[in-house]
């Protein structure tokens, strides 16, 4: 028997769910509940691995809106703060290559910090050496949006973007509680520092050339370590 699923705002509370291997009963609450990011699952107390029962899913603001009665203060309050977060990643998030400065000269290693916003939560600052490139609201666990961000930043700076480093202080934020996601950001930083990625790759017959001509650069890049967003080559 499949697990039973429920929106947050049906009546799971008072539901009584029967375990089919055992025959157990009783309510989500008096299961054994595991709580994940977007919803909870309970499954029978009695068994052995006992199989699961029932599964709830977490509301979305537009779901809670809709029972805003049923809501307790903490709650609505909780609701407003996501809205207000969601509208304000809207209104700042990158979306277009057009949004980015110009930036002079060769090649280009940035920087991927976390500060705190004046009026309270925190922003991502993308860093060229002292100017700013790019801000906007951070997202916990937001490794895709890093793979977003370097793939906006690369069709704007094409070959010239050669790094875009996390500073420790955005560890927690950006890596969350996921134990590959270092990996997953790291082989973005490699592939930039390569040369590689989707387009590089298309360009199959010039690649031996290129991919030359890129380890050169980044040769040149690792003896100038420390320098951030310095001009290296000249392209
Ligand atoms: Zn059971």
């Amino acid at each position: 028997m499949a697990a039973r699923s429920f929106g947050y705002y049906d009546n799971w509370r008072d539901e009584v769910l029967v375990c089919p291997r055992c025959g157990w009963r009783g309510k989500f609450e008096e299961g054994a509940v595991e709580y994940y990011e977007a919803l909870m699952d309970c499954s029978c107390p009695s068994c052995d691995e006992g199989p699961m029962l029932a599964v709830v899913h977490y509301p979305s603001p537009e779901q809670s809106r809709a029972h805003w009665d049923q809501l307790t203060e903490a709650e609505k309050q909780s609701v407003i703060r996501r809205e207000k977060w969601e509208a304000d990643f809207k209104a700042s998030s990158l979306k277009l290559a057009d949004q980015l400065p110009e930036l002079p000269g060769g090649r280009l290693r940035m920087i991927w910090d976390f500060e705190a916003r004046e009026g309270g939560g925190h922003q991502t600052v993308i860093k060229c050496g002292d100017q700013a490139v790019w801000r906007e609201s951070a997202i916990y666990e937001g490794y895709e949006r890093f793979a977003e961000i370097v793939s906006i930043l690369k069709s704007k700076y094409g070959k010239r973007l050669l790094d875009v480093e996390p500073t420790p202080e955005s560890y927690y934020y950006l890596y969350g509680d996921r134990l590959w996601t270092p990996d997953a950001v790291n082989r973005i930083r490699s592939e930039l520092a390569e040369g590689r990625g989707k387009r590089a790759r298309k360009g199959a017959g010039k690649e031996g050339g290129d991919k030359q001509e890129r380890r050169e650069g980044t040769r040149e890049h690792r003896k100038s370590n420390g320098m951030r967003c310095q001009v290296l080559i000249s392209d």
